[in-house]
């Protein structure tokens, strides 16, 4: 998040009058037990060149390939934006970002090494069975300047590029307590998949806008018309931490950092089943829509939620 500008805020209960989940679709993921989601969360140095490499090597340790890790160099003499990709049976894309950077106020562990830290143990829940999209899994440089790194890489994409991306997941300054959801800057066919699957794995999830907080990368792909949503925990009450001394991990409730990644994990492979590979998004400038066809609501059936890392 850039920048805290204080009040206003809405907080909005989301609604829970979504149809129950009852269609013979399946979804199947795995998950990375507590402990290790917890070391990685632990594992922050104060230095972003060094919370590059960290995450890359989480990357390797979570099975991507090297030959899928990439670098996109963003600014001279600054960390690059890092990549790496899950091939799917399309390439049609799902891209998760978090960013990676940080502002030296605080430890920088809740904004965003709590959103950062939890893309390798995301791929590692999908990429042990197939996958009808690719999916891209992306950490931001320098977001805290002005979204620097999230609008090089979009703006870098050529329209092809562009519209094989079906969606983008933003997560920004995760486990200051429950999921929140960034309602108003949200994709609505994303929104009510969200919702849809929180209810399925009984896992919360409420709306919060952060309008007047700043902003995050999910914005860089909302201006060229990608279909996105920015998961986070931001409050009322827990605003105050972020860009301020208290961003440690002593401010974060581990176990709604837990609840989550599962969702998350979750929520990635019911948008793979949801999603249309095959519809093509009519992205444009100021788009703010998914054209994917959404599909009849499928049944979540998670693998046991322990795993070795
Ligand atoms: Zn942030």
């Amino acid at each position: 998040m850039l920048r805290v500008l204080g009040t206003g805020l809405a907080l909005a209960l989301l609604c829970s009058a979504l149809s129950s989940l009852s269609s013979a679709q399946q979804i199947h993921f795995r998950l990375l037990d507590r402990a290790a989601v917890e070391t990685r969360l632990r594992s922050f140095s104060l230095k972003d060149p060094e919370r590059e490499t960290i995450l890359k090597q989480m990357f390797l340790d979570s099975g991507c390939k090297p030959a899928n890790i990439s670098e996109q160099a963003v600014k001279a003499k600054q960390p690059p934006n890092l990549i790496c990709v899950l091939p799917g049976e399309t390439s049609e894309i799902i891209l998760v970002g978090a960013h990676f950077d940080h502002v030296a106020a605080g430890d920088g562990v809740v904004d965003n090494w709590s959103g950062a830290s939890l893309l390798p143990s995301l791929l590692y829940s999908l990429n042990e069975l197939p996958r009808r999209h690719t999916f891209v899994f992306v950490s931001f440089a320098a977001e805290e300047q002005n979204l620097v790194g999230s609008n090089f890489y979009a703006q870098k994409l050529t329209p092809e590029e562009r519209r094989k991306i079906h969606a983008m997941v933003n997560l920004d300054t995760l486990g200051l307590g429950s999921t929140e959801v960034w309602t108003s800057h949200a994709d609505k066919p994303m929104l009510d998949a969200l919702i849809a699957i929180a209810h399925a794995l009984k896992l919360p999830i409420q709306g919060m806008n952060v309008d007047g907080v700043g902003s995050s990368d999910s914005e860089s792909f909302a201006k060229i018309g990608v279909p996105r949503v920015t998961i986070h925990s931001l409050t009322t009450e827990t605003l105050p931490v972020l860009h301020s001394k208290q961003d440690k991990l002593s401010a974060m409730k581990l176990n709604d950092y837990y609840e989550s990644y599962h969702l998350l994990a979750g929520y990635l492979a019911y948008l793979d089943v949801r999603l249309d590979p095959l519809a093509s998004p009519a992205a444009g400038p100021g788009a703010d829509s998914n054209p994917s066809h959404p599909k009849g609501p499928a049944k979540p059936d998670q693998t046991g939620a322990a795993a070795p890392q």
